[in-house]
């Protein structure tokens, strides 16, 4: 069984801080993340979901090793995962960047700190790591096997780090000598730096609600060379969609094709070999698709819908890039947004995209029926949410996307919210880390 773990920015950042922390007289300090997990068909993701420092009075003086703890330390870490029905990651740090290297002492002592925790409550999952910003190396033991190596690492935040899967594979067709010719020339945007077409290529992206924005969203993409995508909709094309459905015809109308086909079509005419999830389904039936996609755009019209989704993404700690949009006809305005909900940050109920009137006026029946819809406003927004994938994924500007941009139809302005700098001091109380993961059992 592979074993990935998965961390969100906010967390790693501050289990580092402590780590390089000096010590009284320990030249290394250790920590422990708290873990759950998400399992899928033969692939573990292991979440990290909180970070606990040792107390400086724990630690024990040996002249042999960077830094060591006693058992109280011990002793604290598996009450945890007993009381919380967590795992206990021992971790310690070599440096902030590049990817560590275990030393001798590390090889041997770590396994033993997780066969204690192990010993001490087997139904989670315990292991030791040393970390840095971009880099892990570690083992793990899984309940009731022996100790593995973690074989993958993901960041979620920005900057983004994938999990180093391999490219998504081909189908080999007679045709194939022909695919050097047909492979896009991406030489206008190597700005956004020397990997970012092969991390383009890698990352597995949700796209959620493929009307007006999702069908913008999927066009940009396979424009930027994205060839991995989960497209979910179940919903047919119609003539009231042709004013802003991107790729669709008089013909599709006509013959009713699924929106997810008309995505696909645009993308297949760039990249032959994207591979695609575009069968006709809502998120809700593509969930085990949808789980293991590194980014999700969520273009639903629903507020219901959205809160929906985002505790599905949360649930599995995977970034969230909303967009929405609506036409206000009485005060000839057009109002919408681009929101970023990033695990352990603030989240579209923090932004006030999801507010409890609007999810109860909408329970209520309130605005039901057709809303206007135009083409621009979608395009404006898509692009902008689209531009925060490609920032999250390259980081090529150096500056993380704002948690949330309005747009004003009226003057045609896109801009940083004016809540941004309250939410700076207010965390999401909504969505706690450690809330993530499959549902525990606990006994009572
Ligand atoms: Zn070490
Ligand atoms: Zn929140």
């Amino acid at each position: 069984m592979k074993v990935t773990l998965k961390i969100s920015r906010s967390l790693l950042a501050k289990g580092l801080d402590d780590l390089e922390r000096p010590h009284p007289f320990a030249h290394e300090r250790l920590g422990f993340f708290s873990l759950r997990r998400s399992t899928r068909n033969n692939h573990t993701v292991l979440l990290a979901t909180d970070y606990h420092e040792i107390a400086d009075d724990l630690y024990i003086r040996d002249p042999h090793c960077g830094g060591r703890i006693g058992g109280e330390a011990i002793r604290q870490a598996m009450g945890r995962s007993i009381g919380g029905g967590v795992g206990q990651l021992w971790v310690h740090t070599h440096g902030r960047s590049g990817v560590p290297v275990a030393s001798a002492v590390d090889c041997r002592e770590g396994p033993r700190v997780a066969q204690s925790l192990a010993n001490a409550h087997a139904s989670s999952f315990h292991g030791w790591a040393v970390l840095s910003e971009d880099g892990m190396c570690g083992e793990v033991i899984a309940p009731g096997s022996s100790i593995a190596p973690i074989q993958d690492f993901s960041v979620v935040g920005f900057p983004m780090l994938l999990p180093d899967r391999s490219p998504p594979p081909r189908k080999r067709g007679f045709l194939d000598f022909l695919r050097p010719f047909e492979a896009v020339d991406y030489d206008r945007q190597s700005f956004l730096g020397e990997d970012s077409q092969a991390i383009f290529s890698k990352a597995r992206i949700g796209v959620v609600g493929l009307g007006g924005g999702g069908s913008h969203v999927c066009q940009q993409l396979a424009h930027i060379g994205f060839l991995n995508l989960v497209l979910c909709d179940d919903d047919r094309t119609e003539k009231t969609n042709l004013n802003r459905l991107i790729g669709a015809t008089m013909r599709d109308a006509i013959k009713r094709r699924h929106k997810t086909a008309i995505a696909a079509r645009l993308i297949k005419a760039l990249h032959s070999s994207a591979v695609l999830s575009d069968a006709p389904a809502s998120w809700e039936e593509k969930r085990e698709q949808l789980r293991e996609c590194d980014i999700v755009f969520g273009c639903l019209d629903s507020f219901r819908a959205r809160r929906d989704l985002e505790a599905f993404c949360r649930s599995h700690q995977i970034p969230l890039i909303d967009i929405g949009m609506m036409v206000l006809p009485d005060r000839n305005e057009i109002s919408g947004q681009v929101a970023l909900s990033l695990p352990g940050e603030s989240c579209l109920h923090c932004l006030r995209v999801l507010t409890p009137e609007n999810l109860a006026e909408e329970a209520q029946g309130y605005g039901a029926g057709k809303q206007p819809q135009v083409v621009w406003p979608n395009g404006i927004l898509a692009s902008a949410a689209v531009g925060y994938a490609v920032q999250l994924l390259t980081g090529w500007s150096g500056k993380a996307p704002h948690a949330r941009l309005d747009y004003r139809g009226s003057t045609a302005t896109l801009s940083p919210s004016n809540l941004l700098p309250l939410l700076k001091t207010i965390p999401c109380s909504h969505y706690p880390l450690d809330a993530s993961g499959d549902p525990v059992f606990k006994r009572l």
